[in-house]
């Protein structure tokens, strides 16, 4: 689960409203994609999802042992949901290793193809 702040894909274009001295529709365009504070829907999506893959072996030691599946090939999830996360999905949520979360988690962002088939799953909107 990436927080909002990680990447907004609009962010490109932003100086060039700010040039252009449209400021309300930079205020509009500036606002994050979505909450993931507010969603963790990625997180709550697939058991085969939090799966381990271009990390090191350093990194994967930073990642506590009752959080990692019994074949250490990923997150332990209970059903489709990782045992790293905590809150209600679509309400309230938290990663709780968000500094040593997977590379999929960090791939993982607001607005993109996975973002949006996982919160479709959960009824939540998109764009
Ligand atoms: S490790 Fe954190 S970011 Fe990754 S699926 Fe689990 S709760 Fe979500
Ligand atoms: S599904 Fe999208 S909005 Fe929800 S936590 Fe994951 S990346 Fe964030």
């Amino acid at each position: 689960m990436p927080r909002s702040a990680d990447l907004n894909p609009v962010a490109p274009g932003l100086l060039a409203l700010a040039s252009a001295g449209n400021f309300s529709l930079l205020e509009e365009r500036a606002a994050p994609l979505f909450d993931c504070q507010s969603c963790g829907a990625c997180c709550s999506y697939s058991s085969e999802w939090p799966r381990f893959s271009t990390e090191d072996d350093a990194q994967l030691d930073r990642i506590p042992q009752d959080y990692v599946a019994a074949d250490e090939a990923g997150m332990r999830c209970d059903g489709v949901r990782c045992s790293a996360l905590s809150g209600e999905v679509g309400k309230s949520t938290i990663c709780g290793i968000y500094d040593v979360r997977p590379d999929v988690c960090r791939a993982c962002m607001p607005g993109g193809d996975d973002c949006l088939m996982a919160r479709k799953a959960h009824g939540l909107p998109a764009l």
